[in-house]
């Protein structure tokens, strides 16, 4: 079976003044059917650059990808145009993002706009689109879906809120959804209800989803692999029980010792010294997390670790693991 996802070597650029930087370096990764693929980091990794390159939802003219591959079901989708795309998006791949207020139009009705999503990508009545709409409210568990329809947004709660944006990113029943930290605004209560519920529809409609997070514990209560981001590169990639019981890369293991409790999670969140370098200022050579590493060696900052297996699925980019006597297979040191 061919991943839902494949991304390959993929480069993600902004620009500033004349020249373009890169948000995303090169990264690769797949995203297998009826999975939920965690992506961590702190804000400024690149998480949320990614995922707007499989959306194509780049800032214009700002954002473009530079190079690489984003096949989905096989399909390159990297170069599509803006009419096919359309046509995608939405309807086999969905987006859900923090804060739902900024995704809802706040002049239209709840019902209108779930109504909306559907008579776009299918060929249904305005009456079939009604009744689906209040289905699609109730599946999402929203008391009173044939009141809520009526309703406009800011007369909901923001978990509620949430959960009809949910509705509208599940409507054409999606293959792949990606949720861009869609817990962090909202309560820890409503936080362990949208989890659940995430979790619940993505079972319900086999669907595969990828959670953006910088938050760990988040990671742990819903996916099935982790991939750890830093500084627009994947540092660590591992099934979600074997990271958390062995966490390799230095920068894993500082997310993990900041994981704060449910309680304390407002309040506190994960905290490492230091500063995700700019994308102007990303050292060339080297490893990028070396100014802030507790375990940083002298050759950190002249050798670039690159991704590979240490253990079987289990990769690091870490020269902690180059340089162990573990190592199976001999790697290529790459001196950029
Ligand atoms: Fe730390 Fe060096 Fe590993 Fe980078 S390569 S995480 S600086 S030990
Ligand atoms: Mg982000």
């Amino acid at each position: 079976e061919t991943p839902l996802l494949e991304i390959k070597e993929l480069q993600t650029g902004f620009k500033i003044g004349k020249n373009y930087y890169n948000a995303v370096e090169k990264v690769s990764f797949n995203v297998d059917r009826r999975k939920i693929v965690g992506i961590v980091g702190e804000s400024g990794c690149g998480k949320s650059v990614m995922s707007l390159s499989v959306m194509q939802l780049l800032p214009q003219g700002i954002g473009k990808i530079r190079g690489g591959e984003i096949k989905f079901e096989g399909r390159n989708i990297e170069k599509l145009s803006e009419r096919e795309m359309n046509k995608i998006r939405g309807k086999e791949i969905s987006m859900i993002f923090q804060e739902p207020m900024t995704a809802l139009n706040p002049v239209f009705t709840i019902g209108y706009q779930l109504e909306e999503v559907l008579l776009n990508h299918e060929n249904i009545s305005k009456k079939e689109a009604r009744l689906k709409s209040v289905a699609l409210l109730k599946s999402v568990g929203i008391p009173r879906p044939e009141k809520i329809v009526d309703e406009y947004p800011h007369q909901l709660s923001g978990g509620m809120r949430q959960r009809v944006m949910i509705s509208m990113a599940i409507a054409c029943q999606p293959k792949l959804l990606i949720a861009d930290e869609p817990t962090t605004a909202l309560d820890v209560t409503v936080q362990a209800q949208i989890l659940e519920l995430l979790k619940d529809i993505q079972e319900v409609n086999d669907m595969s989803i990828i959670m953006i997070t910088h938050d760990l514990g988040v990671v742990s209560e819903i996916c099935d692999e982790v991939i750890v981001m830093y500084a627009g590169k994947i540092v660590e990639r591992a099934d979600v029980e074997v990271l958390f019981e062995d966490p390799k890369h230095p920068y894993t293991q500082l997310l993990m010792g900041a994981i704060p409790t449910m309680d304390e999670r407002k309040e506190k969140l994960a905290t490492i010294e230091g500063l995700v370098p700019s994308i102007q200022n990303m050292p060339q050579v080297g490893c990028r997390f070396a100014n802030r590493c507790p375990k940083a060696m002298p050759e950190c900052v002249t050798i670039t670790p690159q991704l590979f297996e240490d253990d079987p699925n289990h990769e690091v980019a870490c020269l902690l693991y180059e340089n162990s006597n573990t190592i199976k297979k001999p790697l290529e040191r790459v001196v950029e």
